[in-house]
């Protein structure tokens, strides 16, 4: 089966929307041992959809479109498959019904308008894919098309109704039409702080002889690690060998990401987190909050910018502030420790660093950053340089200090992290 995206919508071309949905295509693509062959985005004109569908299926038999089926003007998606294809459109009843029933509940009991009673169109011989989460369905048409079967997907665009949609009604279906001998196995894990080219010398030599293949992804706190094959006891094989020659770095498999770990850690001991932010100005709380479910072991945070508040809210004294200023191991190990006791909690990260581009001094330049991070009674203080811009150094400030946390809990000891 080879696979083509088309994502629709002219604000992803212009750039003020990101196109979220091709990605999350990918990676769950990737969770089935699947990857498209080409991905395009098109505008919302009917010539661009044209030469978009024309080029994704000289690429690919099945065809998985987003965006441009809902009741405006810039909605061409399906009238523009429809006529790609020759096939009638006719209006389904169930459907009708739903989107009659959806505009009724948003608009007083108003009878919905034509433009809007469009969503309850489809293509004769196609099948609804449910959305749960919009008024716009889904649709599947399987279509003969340059004498080979295709399966086209169309899926609405806001990422709210699309991904489950794609997950509950696209994917199963992908893998049913997915032929035995085109199954693929994948496994990955997450290395903390290694980079992907040291990464890809060790393990390439090391695999030389097993039926996988390996794939690695740059991530600011270290390389996420794929391997595939046709064979799950020689991709697993390979996972334990490259995982023991890795060394503590590594994750288990299916655990790519850090936070999650991290939360699964302070689960397992019953224990809490709290931050003391100042270069990264809430960054890391953030990102932690990102993850629904942290509430029982993440508490909170503070974001400390100016040296008052280092003092007044984490009681770092005004001597010590004044002695090694604010970038200062000194300062991050009261920040921790002052995070702790007054947000009473078990664990705690506090960074405080220059971002850039401003703010250097003679002795300590921009990208100068000290990280602390406690557990329990045992903590660590470490000072970092990273080269790069004001977004470079805060984003590996908090990759950082989110690894170091990560290492203190799992192994007591965090080695260094770079
Ligand atoms: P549409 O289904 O084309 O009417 O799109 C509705 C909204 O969904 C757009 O305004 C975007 O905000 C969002 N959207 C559409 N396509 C994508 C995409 N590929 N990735 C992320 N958001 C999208
Ligand atoms: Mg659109």
């Amino acid at each position: 089966m080879s696979i083509a995206i088309i994502s629709t919508g002219t604000e992803l071309l212009k750039g003020s929307v990101l196109n979220t949905n091709a990605g999350f295509i990918g990676r769950r693509l990737g969770t089935a041992g699947l990857r498209a062959a080409l991905a395009i985005t098109a505008g919302d004109s009917p010539r661009e959809l044209f030469n978009a569908l024309a080029d994704a299926l000289k690429a690919a038999d099945t065809i998985i479109v987003t965006g441009g089926l809902g009741p405006t003007r810039d909605d061409l998606t399906l009238a523009a498959v429809a006529r790609f294809f020759g096939c009638e459109l006719h209006s389904d009843p169930r459907l009708r019904e739903k989107v009659e029933q959806f505009w009724s509940v948003r608009h007083s009991g108003a009878p919905a308008p034509k433009s809007v009673l469009r969503q309850a169109l489809i293509p004769t011989g196609a099948t609804i894919i449910d959305n749960p989460n919009g008024s716009a369905s889904g649709i599947r048409l399987d279509i003969t098309y340059a004498g080979r079967l295709r399966h086209i997907f169309l899926l609405p665009g806001p990422p709210r109704e699309f991904e489950p949609m794609f997950e509950a009604g696209v994917l199963p279906q992908l893998k049913m039409l997915l032929q035995p001998e085109e199954h693929e196995y994948t496994a990955g894990f997450l290395v903390l702080g290694c980079g992907e080219y040291s990464l890809q010398v060790k393990l390439e030599k090391l695999l030389k002889t097993f039926p996988v293949t390996l794939a690695y992804c740059a991530r600011p706190e270290g390389t996420r690690v794929f391997l595939s094959g046709a064979e799950e006891a020689a991709v697993n094989e390979a996972v334990r060998l490259a995982r023991s020659a890795i060394g503590e770095a590594a994750f288990p498999p299916g655990e790519l990401e850090l936070i999650p770990a991290i939360v699964r850690e302070l689960e397992r001991r019953n224990w809490t987190l709290v931050t003391a932010e100042s270069c990264t100005g809430g960054r890391i709380a953030g990102a932690i909050t990102d993850y629904a479910g942290v509430s029982a072991v993440f508490k909170g945070g503070a974001v400390v910018y100016s040296n008052e508040l280092k003092h007044r809210l984490l009681g770092v004294p005004e001597e010590l502030l004044a002695a090694h200023g604010a970038v200062s191991a000194e300062c991050a190990q009261a920040m921790i420790d002052g995070a702790c006791l007054r947000m009473e909690a078990d664990c705690s990260i506090a960074v405080t660093g220059i971002a850039g581009p401003g703010g250097a001094t003679e002795t300590k330049p921009v990208g100068l950053v000290s990280i602390g991070v406690r557990v329990r009674e045992q903590s660590e203080v470490r000072e970092y340089y990273f080269p790069g811009d004001r977004r470079t150094v805060r984003e590996r400030t908090a990759a950082t200090a989110l690894s170091l946390l990560c290492k203190l809990l799992r192994t007591g000891k965090p080695e260094e992290i770079r």
